[in-house]
């Protein structure tokens, strides 16, 4: 175990970062890498051949073989292909070698990563572009650089190039319109992403006897056990010993690359577990949050364990999401969001929250595209994450505040009140100028917004360029607003203008509980959208407004638009293609051979008792066998429904809006059919006539 002191000097051991850069680089080729990082100058070959040179050595040094461009392909995973620093010199010998264009661009064969038809087959070839703004580092033996991957063409094929642009346009838009409010010397403005991570943690052996676990991540059977989670008494319970040796280990491991995890503790289902990192710059926070993932699972192999990082693993007890904590920050250390002392007279931080105000309501279709999945349309709408609904918590102060903005009023707010805590040993404790709530999709929460609905196996890649972009979109309007206006009267008009905009977004405000039917039918009565679904959410993607937005700011152009629609549908469908023949299979062969093996013994048990005890009424044997067998039957009428559909469904393929609505409102449906005779079938039967693992036996198995 790593002990404390050991700490500080092992933190980012594995990271090329900028301190080693500063170290170990020319002054004048470390100043020119960081003007490219800060203002994304273009990176000349020398000084890309230069750090080449000395990234290698350091890599050398630490024990790495090979280095990968690493990237982030529209999979939602990530992707590398390693080569080897050798080259051979013709003697039978060979050296290290490792140049600046090796370091700036690759050519990975690409042909086989979705595109949605952007790269025509006569062209096949991607580029990975080295993002500077990602420190390199090292894992299993191999220089990991993170870089964009892009077409031919230019287009982005990834999820690091469509971020990026986000982040620049922001920064664009918010520099602009600060300079017109007199905040001056800001050059750039940094989006700032904190996400924490929820998991599930199970016996190892038990994952792999679940073809559902192995082949979709999560249970598409199993009977509810006694227990769940109705007691509440693992949300911040103590951690088991065996759990904390493993959330330990992957502390280390995440430390020495580099990643500020700081926060861990048990989550509401039973099982469930939370890992939050402290925030950093979006790009970084996006490649620290993959890597992230990735080494939860190893580490839990390590421990005999499977890390679970699908939204829904099991039915009846929460699934996993991913609060995407989110703010902006000026390069000279102002947070836009945080409200300070005076609320009411921080002009800045009014413009900054207004426009996150419109832009989420605006823009709310797209925000939940941003989150959709086959995983997390479980989740959302269940009464365990936030609704469907799109709305915002803005607690009670900043509530007066706009109220008093929108009235045109003085805001006589009391800033940061103390907190009395009845007992005098507490120290005083200021109170945060948010209460807080658990059920909004989209909370303030003190000087940042916690978005809540992404999912926790997902890259949060996404919901961050929607939500640049559009934040970007509403400061550019307020600009072209107010701009022009000069001395006083500018004031008056940015006052008139942020009002007028609150006036035509605040539907979207909402405090209350968001788990209540009630605060449904008020959303509707708003005309806030209810997006149940991803084929629900889908066509807003292609839609007019969509494509104006994103090609204003270059985040997207329609193509690029355009395939990113057909992969996203054309992975829900496989998604639940994929189900549906793991369900099939489960059933057909595990289940049904389990409730057949049971059934055969306990009728031999049945005639031999009656051979013995003439007369006897083997009650409870009758009445067990009599229920298997109206649920076999059951069973085997919803298999052949879902035989018939997933074949039906599979024929779409053509129209991918229509076979992905067609998954979703009939195969899916069929599944939960299914699924209601085969848990009943389940319950019934002992463990030892299943061949793989219950609810029970996983949920709590942990130590
Ligand atoms: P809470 O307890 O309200 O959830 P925490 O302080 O525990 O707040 O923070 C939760 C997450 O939010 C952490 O990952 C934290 O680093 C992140 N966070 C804090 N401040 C910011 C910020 N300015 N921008 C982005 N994320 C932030
Ligand atoms: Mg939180």
């Amino acid at each position: 175990m790593m002990e404390a002191a050991k700490l500080t000097e092992e933190f980012g051991c594995l990271v090329f970062s900028d301190r080693i850069m500063k170290e170990r680089l020319p002054k004048d080729i470390y100043r020119a890498v960081h003007k490219t990082i800060e203002r994304g100058t273009h990176l000349e070959l020398d000084v890309a051949n230069c750090v080449a040179a000395v990234m290698k050595e350091w890599a050398i040094e630490n024990g790495a073989t090979h280095f990968t461009h690493w990237f982030q392909p529209m999979t939602g995973l990530t992707a590398e292909k390693h080569d080897s620093f050798i080259s051979p010199q013709g003697d039978g010998t060979v050296i290290m070698e490792f140049s600046g264009k090796e370091l700036v661009k690759g050519e990975p064969d690409a042909s086989s990563f979705p595109s949605g038809g952007l790269r025509a087959t006569f062209e096949a070839r991607g580029y990975t572009a080295w993002d500077p703004s990602s420190p390199a580092f090292i894992k299993d033996g191999s220089l990991y650089i993170p870089t964009a991957f892009c077409s031919y063409g230019g287009e982005a094929l990834d999820k690091k190039t469509p971020l990026l642009r986000s982040m620049e346009a922001l920064s664009n838009e918010a520099v602009r319109i600060l300079g017109l409010l007199g905040v001056s010397g800001v050059n750039r403005v940094n989006t700032t992403i904190g996400s924490e991570q929820e998991y599930f943690l199970i016996n190892k052996d038990y994952y792999k006897q679940r073809k559902d676990l192995l082949f979709t991540g999560r249970t598409l059977i199993g009977a509810s056990p006694s227990k769940g989670q109705e007691m509440e008494d693992h949300y911040f319970g103590v951690i088991k010993p065996k759990v904390s040796m493993y959330m330990h280990d992957l502390d280390e491991e995440l430390w020495k690359l580099g990643i500020p995890v700081k926060t861990k503790h048990n989550e509401v289902a039973p099982s469930q577990h939370e890992l939050a990192p402290v925030f950093e710059t979006a790009n970084v926070a996006v490649d620290h949050n993959q890597l992230t993932m990735e080494v939860m699972k190893k580490v839990a192999d390590k421990h005999n364990y499977a890390c679970l990082l699908h939204e829904k693993p099991f039915e009846g007890i929460n699934g996993s999401g991913k609060h995407n904590n989110w703010s902006v920050c000026t390069d000279t250390g102002l947070n836009l969001l945080d409200p300070g002392k005076h609320p009411g007279e921080n002009l800045p931080f009014q413009v900054f929250l207004v426009a996150v105000i419109a832009a989420v309501d605006e823009y709310a279709p797209l925000l939940r595209l941003s989150v959709a999945s086959a995983g997390n349309d479980h989740r959302l709408g269940g009464n365990e994450a936030p609704p469907a609904i799109i709305s915002i918590f803005v607690g009670d102060e900043l509530s007066e505040v706009l109220k008093a903005l929108e009235e045109g009023s003085a805001y006589e707010g009391q800033g940061k009140v103390q907190m009395g805590m009845g007992a005098k040993v507490l120290p005083h404790i200021t109170k945060d100028n948010t209460d807080r709530n658990r059920t909004s999709p989209f909370a303030f929460t003190g000087n940042k917004f916690e978005f809540r609905m992404p999912g926790s196996s997902v890259s949060v890649a996404n919901a961050n360029i929607v939500l640049n972009t559009a934040v970007a979109e509403e400061l550019s309007k307020i600009y072209e607003m107010i701009s022009g206006v000069q001395g006083e009267e500018l004031e008056k008009k940015l006052q008139e203008v942020l009002r007028e905009m609150l006036k035509a977004h605040k539907r979207v405000l909402f405090n209350g509980n968001g788990y209540t039917e009630e605060w449904v039918q008020e959303a509707e009565k708003r005309g806030l959208l209810n997006l149940k679904s991803l084929p629900d959410a889908m066509p807003y993607w292609i839609s007019e407004s969509s494509v104006k937005l994103f090609t204003k700011h270059s985040i997207f152009t329609e193509e690029e638009l355009k395939s990113r629609y057909e992969i996203l549908l054309e992975n829900y469908s496989k998604s639940i293609h994929i189900e549906a023949l793991t369900m099939h299979e489960m059933v057909r062969k595990d289940l049904t051979d389990g409730i057949i093996a049971y059934e055969k013994d306990l009728t031999k048990e049945v005639i031999q008792k009656k051979e013995v005890l003439p007369g006897a009424e083997c009650a409870l044997e009758t009445s067990v066998l009599k229920t298997l067998d109206s649920a076999s039957k059951e069973m085997s009428d919803a298999l052949e429904k879902l035989t018939l559909d997933t074949a039906a469904a599979e024929k779409m393929e053509d129209r991918p809006l229509e076979q992905a609505r067609f998954y979703q409102e009939t195969v899916l449906k069929d599944m939960e059919e299914l699924r209601k005779p085969a848990d009943k079938a389940e319950a019934m039967i002992p463990e030892k006539y299943l061949s793989y693992p219950t609810y029970g036996q996983m949920l709590f198995s942990l130590r």
